[in-house]
């Protein structure tokens, strides 16, 4: 199958020059040229997962990769499971929180280190990423290790929790980490203006992890699949998915799931206070504002990249406008939400909180909602106990990093500074 860039019809690309592009010309995003529903919707969903996700993945990809290739590379990858948990009678939690790093971002993470591992073929290849917090763990220990692929991670300095840090900052050897003095949004033109620019593009073979790489939303529409396996098969076309979005990579893998035939009934987009989204579906208007900072920080984003690709399956008829509506969720009922999932013995952090709190909002009846769990509540442990008042224990991977020195550098917001520090530890 062909990726097309959205901003240039005519860069038409495989998935494997996608994955090792990332972006394409002016900065555009690949997206399928066409999307073919599976036919025998209901047997692909009786498969068990990894079995099920390879042909998700070969349905999208087409036949460029050999079965075996394809195999190996999920069976690597997706070594947890993603557990639909009961919350109330019609809401469940999809928990994406079982892998290394403890947050959803490690199915697409290590799906891409994975797939760039076995089609680079020796090349050189640098990695450069801003995190506002989950990406980079998952992206380091995705590719940690991994011959011959250097890593970069910006990230911006104090906004991200230090747990969060912990896990990325500790690695070292080919895991570089970097902390602008701004905003996640400063942090991701910093990479694009990297990405723009010749020398640095070409003299560093870069690659992006971000959720702008096609591979990593391939991975993660895998796990919305799982999600309807685990209802009663009288349920599946009564599920509404509430995604809690910043970038809106998980909220896209969603609405390629209900292109690929998943019977999913809508969506909701769920923001914290950087409501740009919901603010355009209800009233047409694009008009970011300043990123603010909140406690559900990896939703911080104002300008979110991957808003172009849900806009051509809206354009190209994948989904109904109507199948879609955003949720913006202030600061006080993230709290509010939070306590509620307490008080009925589910203990949560902020983003998936703002799930459920947008997804209690608007279920309607017959409906069955789903949040996604896109992260354990430990990474946000601070946050966590100041809400709820009780202690978090830490599972073993945070465990482990904890006392562990950090190894990352401090620039200012200047692509100057960037670039010089990446020519310096790299050439
Ligand atoms: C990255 C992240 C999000 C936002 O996901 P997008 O795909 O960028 O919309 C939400 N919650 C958590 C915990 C995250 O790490």
């Amino acid at each position: 199958m062909n990726l097309v860039n959205l901003k240039d019809s005519s860069d038409k690309v495989s998935f494997s020059e996608a994955v090792k592009k990332g972006l394409g010309k002016h900065q555009g995003l690949y997206f399928p040229e066409q999307i073919t529903p599976f036919e025998n919707i209901e047997e692909i969903i009786a498969l068990p997962f990894v079995e099920r996700s390879i042909r998700v993945l070969k349905q999208l990809i087409g036949d460029e990769m050999p079965d075996d290739l394809l195999n190996k590379i999920v069976s690597t990858a997706f070594q947890f499971g993603a557990p639909l948990v009961e919350v109330t009678d019609d809401i469940y939690s999809l928990e994406l929180f079982h892998g290394p790093t403890l947050a959803f971002k490690d199915f697409g993470g290590r799906f891409m280190a994975q797939t760039l591992a076995n089609i680079s073929e020796g090349q050189p290849i640098t990695i450069l990423t801003a995190t506002s917090g989950d990406t980079g763990a998952a992206v380091a220990h995705a590719f940690y290790g991994i011959e011959n692929i250097q890593v970069v991670i910006l990230y911006p300095k104090g906004k991200i929790s230090p747990l969060q840090a912990k896990l990325f900052t500790t690695l070292g050897g080919n895991i570089h980490t970097v902390a602008i003095e701004s905003d996640f949004d400063d942090c991701q033109h910093l990479v694009k203006a990297a990405f723009d620019d010749p020398d640095v593009r070409e003299g560093l073979h870069l690659n992006s992890a971000n959720s702008i790489n096609i591979s990593r939303l391939f991975a993660q529409v895998c796990y919305y699949f799982e999600a309807i396996a685990q209802l009663p098969k009288e349920q599946h076309d009564k599920a509404v998915f509430s995604v809690p979005s910043g970038n809106f990579g998980n909220l896209t893998a969603g609405i390629i799931a209900k292109s690929l035939g998943l019977p999913i009934k809508r969506f909701i987009a769920a923001t914290n206070s950087n409501d740009t989204v919901p603010r355009y579906l209800q009233t047409g208007e694009w008009s970011p504002k300043q990123t603010v900072a909140t406690i559900s920080n990896a939703m911080d984003v104002s300008q979110p990249n991957n808003w172009p690709r849900i806009e051509a399956l809206i354009e190209q008829g994948y989904i109904d406008k109507t199948c879609l509506i955003g949720e913006g969720v202030d600061e006080e009922y993230t709290q509010v939400a939070m306590r509620q999932l307490a008080s009925l013995g589910y203990v949560s952090e902020p983003h998936a909180a703002i799930g459920y709190r947008s997804l209690s909002r608007s279920l309607e009846e017959g409906e069955v909602g789903i949040f996604l769990g896109t992260a354990h509540p430990a990474k946000f442990r601070e946050t966590v106990e100041n809400v709820l008042g009780q202690p978090i224990s830490l599972p073993q991977p945070l465990a482990d990093c904890v006392g562990k020195p950090e190894f990352s550098v401090e620039i200012e917001n200047s692509y100057v500074a960037l670039k010089s520090h990446l020519f310096s530890i790299l050439k």
